[in-house]
């Protein structure tokens, strides 16, 4: 079954007409048959048919024939379009072709014939009837409904339906068997695979709301089943995993220097951990603990447990700073107890790259700590027996599923600050175990949160002065790094050149633009103590803790959602000392939902009950916070879009639960082979050592 050919390359779907440009094609809807078959469309119009044509048909989308009397190619370049005069009738039609060859121009517009085109009629300014690029139908000029393809460079919808026409046949001469149940297929009143496809690219219908149409349902299940299997498959819950079980030498180490006592619930979700390494199934568990609750300490223990046992570890977070400070954290823990912490990311470069990869293969080093230059396929491990995940809702699946590959079903722990509800577990891990940390370390004070106009600013300043006198540091964000013409939004340098006014070199910046030495340099500098404010955008959003930062001052926060708000604010109150976040906003861009969030953030600290409350502003659709950086996830819809949001949930839960079924009738996982294989969630070994 898997030598199907909807596998083979897309190349056989290109006609002849368009194989000069196969190598387009391929780009843009992938490289086998099927992935065109996923490249969906963006929305359908509906043509009406005319003929001829006539000042009333201006502005209609129309599909038509003409008459091609003339081609004129000079004056034409990359900017001007090659001008073909043309007659409907008596109606003289104008068409431009800009970025158009003069090849095809000659192929597609031949002098003395009637053609058939369709497209957007407008008014030239010359006052003749005309078309700009128009696509040449590949039907008689018939009235009716066609898709709009998301395109590129030298590609047209007609050009992109064309393959996806003959995709479409050999899906259907190569008959698959349908993997979804009759039970299933009919409650929902869904359609074949095949089908659904066809529906979709050739639609009857105008399709606005797209996961409204049951054909757009199916393949959306098919897409969300090929994950939940995927993730079962890669982190199985039922097979043995690695037996981690020991003295806690090195932990009983670690707690005769720890410059603090653990909290009741870092020591009951510790528990848990433990349990599940020493369960002979391999642990899949998330922490939730809001920001500041303490979950590095988790993560540290959970490492030495698997290190004594002789395992290694590996920690991925999201951003380089975050992976240097937790170097510096759990580097120092590590150091007092005879390991040695390495660290990738990619700054280090050359021979240091090599040593340390080398070191990890080898099983030299125990413990690597990371971004995503840890993903790559040259870091292997030894024996990986623990993956960390920091911030996890930072990282897509796939992401996470390539660390986890990089051990024989290694125990995985992930972190978040982010309350994310449990539909959304269940879509980005699949059955998982989740642990709370509820309890902030003991004598945290709630932090003080204000909102002022930022006409006030100055208002601040001498608190500013205060907190400084008292040795304490400040963290002040501003949306922008530097001024923009499109939006109206406070940026860091002219932030900086305003406050070295009243603070001289006791003020720098932060900002993505910066080299990472730079910004490395500046962190540590701010670390140290070397100056007290931080002017920064939001890279400093997730995980950095800096104690005796005790001011976090937010500009635009009009701007920012909840999550990005709690997050932020949890850089301050990470220590005993009394915190204050201030929220300045701008009044003239002060939304009623804006100012309904600020209200939020003034009254409480908490970030589960700020998590329910940015579900209920956002009208239960949007999930918080949980956007990730990259590409788009899914090819059949798109998580973040609040209008497909309704309908996904359904669907997903049937996915789960139908995935679920398929994981524990192990006979029944062959016949989804060819589905795994079709949403490419096929590359993972594990997956394959299942079949
Ligand atoms: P987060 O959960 O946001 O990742 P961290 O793990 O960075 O929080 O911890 C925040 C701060 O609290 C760190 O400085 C850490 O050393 C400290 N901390 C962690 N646990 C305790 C505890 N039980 N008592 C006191 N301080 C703690
Ligand atoms: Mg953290």
């Amino acid at each position: 079954m898997l030598n199907n050919a909807i596998f083979n390359s897309v190349d056989i779907c290109v006609g002849e007409y368009f194989k000069p440009r196969a190598a387009l094609f391929k780009k843009l809807l992938g490289d086998r048959v099927v992935d065109s078959l996923l490249h969906m469309p963006l929305y359908t119009i509906e043509k009406v048919y005319s003929y001829p044509l006539s000042q009333n048909d201006i502005g209609k989308i129309v599909s038509t024939r003409v008459f091609v009397e003339c081609v004129d190619y000079s004056n034409y370049s990359s900017r001007r379009p090659i001008k073909i005069w043309a007659k409907s009738g008596e109606a003289v039609v104008k068409i431009d072709l800009f970025n158009y060859k003069s090849v095809y121009a000659k192929k597609v517009f031949p002098i003395g014939k009637e053609i058939y085109i369709s497209g957007k009629l407008t008014k030239s300014v010359d006052g003749f009837l005309q078309f700009v690029n128009p696509s040449k139908s590949l039907v008689k000029g018939k009235a009716g409904f066609s898709n709009v393809y998301p395109l590129s460079n030298g590609i047209s919808s007609e050009g992109v339906y064309s393959v996806i026409k003959n995709a479409l046949i050999i899906l259907n001469n190569n008959n698959i068997n349908e993997w979804i149940p009759d039970n299933v297929l009919r409650e929902n009143n869904w359609k074949s695979f095949y089908e659904s496809l066809f529906l979709i690219h050739n639609p009857n219908k105008i399709v606005e709301n797209k996961l409204n149409f049951p054909e757009y349902q199916r393949i959306c299940f098919d897409e969300l089943l090929a994950e939940q299997l995927a993730m079962r498959l890669a982190t199985p819950k039922t097979k043995n995993g690695n037996v981690i079980k020991n003295e806690k030498n090195l932990i009983k180490k670690l707690k005769s220097f720890l410059p603090f006592n653990l909290t009741k619930a870092q020591i009951f979700v510790i528990n848990e951990i433990f349990k599940d390494m020493e369960s002979g199934t391999s642990m899949t568990r998330l922490i939730q603990g809001d920001v500041g609750s303490g979950k590095t300490i988790v993560a540290v223990i959970s490492a030495l447990y698997a290190i004594e046992s002789g395992y290694q570890c590996a920690l991925l977070a999201p951003t380089e700073i975050l992976a240097r400070q937790h170097l510096e954290k759990i580097g120092s823990y590590f150091c007092k107890l005879g390991i040695k912490t390495e660290i990738l990311t990619s700054n280090e470069t050359g021979k240091r790259r090599k040593d340390i990869i080398y070191n990890m293969g080898s099983g030299e080093s125990k413990i690597l700590i990371g971004t995503h230059a840890i993903l790559q396929d040259e870091v292997k491990f030894n024996n990986l027996g623990l993956v960390i995940i920091d911030e996890q809702h930072r990282f897509g699946v796939n992401q996470r599923l390539r660390l986890i590959e990089k051990g024989n079903t290694p125990h995985i722990l992930s972190m978040t600050a982010t309350p994310i509800p449990r539909t959304m577990i269940l879509s980005q891990y699949g059955d998982i175990d989740v642990s709370f940390i509820k309890e902030k370390p003991i004598g945290r004070k709630e932090i003080i949160t204000k909102a002022l106009r930022i006409a006030r600013v100055n208002d601040i300043i001498d608190s500013i002065k205060r907190i400084i006198s008292l040795g304490q540091k400040v963290y002040w964000i501003c949306p922008l790094i530097e001024e923009s013409e499109k939006v109206d939004y406070t940026c860091v340098i002219n932030r900086l050149n305003y406050m070295k006014n009243s603070f001289g070199t006791d003020a720098e910046m932060l900002h993505g633009k910066m080299k990472s030495e730079e910004k490395r340099s500046i962190f540590e500098k701010f670390s140290s103590g070397d100056f007290h404010i931080l002017i920064s955008t939001t890279v400093i959003e997730v995980g950095v803790d800096i104690p005796d930062a005790t001011v976090i001052i937010i500009e635009n926060a009009e701007k920012f959602g909840l999550a990005q708000l709690h997050q932020l604010r949890g850089r301050v109150g990470r220590s005993s000392l009394q915190s204050y976040c201030v929220l300045l906003y701008d009044d003239k861009k002060l939304s009623k939902i804006a100012s309904e969030r600020i209200n939020i953030m003034k009254k409480t600290n908490d970030g589960f009950i700020i998590a329910e409350k940015d579900l209920i502003l956002r009208g239960g659709g949007e999930i918080f916070g949980t956007k990730q950086s990259g590409q788009k996830q899914y090819k059949t819809f798109d998580f973040e879009d609040s209008d497909s949001q309704k309908y996904i949930y359904p669907i997903l839960k049937q996915a789960a639960k139908l995935a679920t079924a398929i994981i524990n009738d192990s006979d029944s996982i062959d016949k989804y082979e060819t589905l795994l294989k079709i949403f490419n969630k096929h590359n993972s070994q594990n997956i394959k050592n299942s079949f």
